[in-house]
């Protein structure tokens, strides 16, 4: 017998949703359906649960850093940033509420930084992009910027401030999540890979009527059962081929007297300080999908966050580590309906996806109950890959 369609979406219609993925991304999407808006959701995930990219980052939210000036991207992306960003205060109060656990959520600004010409050169092109999208920002002198931060290095040039980014703490944003689902009678966590079908090229995943690919780096590959044959969810989709990998290695340290409190940036550096440990990051390895660091790649980190604030060159390492980013060419997510109606993505978020998770999750929550769709948020559809191509 062939398997019942997935379910268009429809707004008086109450969907079953199954979710493949407890990265940040799936989980949010998770909270926003069934605690928010009184949805049943099953995640699957057959690894440990929220410990992918979602585990490895570093909690920055910053959409200025990271969109406001970048070339050849999406050209919407900076305001799915923003509006993540703004979204975030919220989404950490809910968060708190329901799974009685702290995200590290914290507004404090953070600080762009120039130690040489070239550095000052691309300083002064964000604050020109930014100046062009009217977002506040704030010239530092060195001493000012020494009187906020005084674990910077003497040779500072000039630094930016940037109130728009924030920080989390990623592990706890994932921990809450996990612990709030747990709470939520609406919610099934299943330590599993989804039981995927396909019939005469029909998708079904039996008790529910929507599916949501959300499993960051290997959505593409997610395993559908047809006549005994394990094929992947990209036959079914070819723009899910669109999400690569790209490996990021980082490090972290203990705090200690005089170590830094603000996320500090400087080109592909970042100091990205928690409660309990000060992240150093990052490398951008495209077509790298390993989760172990190469010590010669970490010690260059490390040497280069300490030309920053050199008080990090003598703190204790407390953990080295890889993670996967999932990407595309224009370095914006997948958000919305496959070619395959009732089956939804949610991927390819790269370096924002702590950033995008909450809005990410109002955005597929709205299409799955049929809510209108802004033309911004219909712009991050799978269908703008063959548009494109
Ligand atoms: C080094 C590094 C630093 C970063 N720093 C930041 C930052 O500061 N700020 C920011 O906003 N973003 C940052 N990011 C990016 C961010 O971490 C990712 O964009 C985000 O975590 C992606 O979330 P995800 O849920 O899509 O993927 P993941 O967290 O990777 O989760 C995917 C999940 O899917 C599961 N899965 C895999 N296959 C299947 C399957 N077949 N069925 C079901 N489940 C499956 C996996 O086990 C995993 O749990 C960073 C990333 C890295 C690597």
């Amino acid at each position: 017998m062939n398997p019942p369609p997935l379910a268009p979406p429809h707004s008086s219609f109450t969907p079953k949703v199954a979710i493949l993925g407890a990265g940040i991304i799936g989980l949010a999407v998770a909270f926003e359906l069934a605690i928010k808006r009184g949805v049943p959701v099953t995640i699957y995930d057959p690894a440990p649960m929220g410990r992918g990219a979602s585990w490895a980052a570093a909690g920055m939210l910053a959409p200025a850093f990271e969109a406001a000036a970048e070339e050849g991207v999406h050209p919407h992306l900076f305001d799915l940033c923003m509006e993540g960003a703004e979204l975030w205060p919220d989404f950490s109060i809910d968060l708190a509420h329901a799974a009685d656990a702290e995200s590290g959520y914290s507004g404090r600004p953070s600080l762009a930084l120039a130690f040489d010409m070239a550095e000052t050169a691309a300083m002064h092109k964000l604050a020109r992009a930014l100046d062009a999208r009217g977002i506040a920002h704030e010239e530092l002198p060195p001493g000012t910027a020494h009187l906020l931060e005084p674990s910077l290095a003497p040779d500072l040039v000039a630094a930016l401030q940037m109130p728009t980014d924030g920080q989390v703490d990623n592990r706890a944003v994932v921990r809450a999540l996990i612990m709030a689902l747990q709470r939520s009678p609406l919610a099934t966590l299943r330590s599993e890979a989804a039981p995927l079908r396909s019939v005469g090229g029909r998708l079904s995943l039996e008790g529910h009527d929507l599916i949501l690919a959300a499993a960051g780096w290997s959505t593409a590959a997610i395993k559908v059962e047809e006549n005994g044959e394990r094929l992947s969810l990209v036959n079914w989709d070819p723009a899910l081929d669109e999400i690569d990998c790209y490996g990021g290695q980082m490090l972290s340290v203990a705090h200690g007297y005089g170590s830094p409190e603000t996320t500090l940036r400087c080109g592909t550096i970042y100091i990205a300080p928690k409660a309990d440990r000060v992240i150093i990051g990052a490398t951008v390895e495209p077509g790298v999908a390993t989760e172990a660091p190469e010590p010669a790649a970490i010690s260059a980190l490390l040497a280069r966050a300490a030309r920053l604030c050199p008080v990090l060159a003598d703190l204790p390492i407390i953990e080295t580590w890889a993670g996967i980013r999932p990407g595309t060419r224009d370095r914006a997510p997948l958000i919305g309906e496959t070619a395959v109606p009732g089956l939804y993505v949610a991927s390819g978020h790269f370096r924002n996806g702590i950033l995008l998770a909450p809005i990410t999750a109002r955005i597929i929550a709205d299409m799955m109950l049929g809510k209108p769709m802004s033309e911004l948020h219909q712009s991050f559809s799978p269908s703008r890959i063959g548009a494109v191509a």
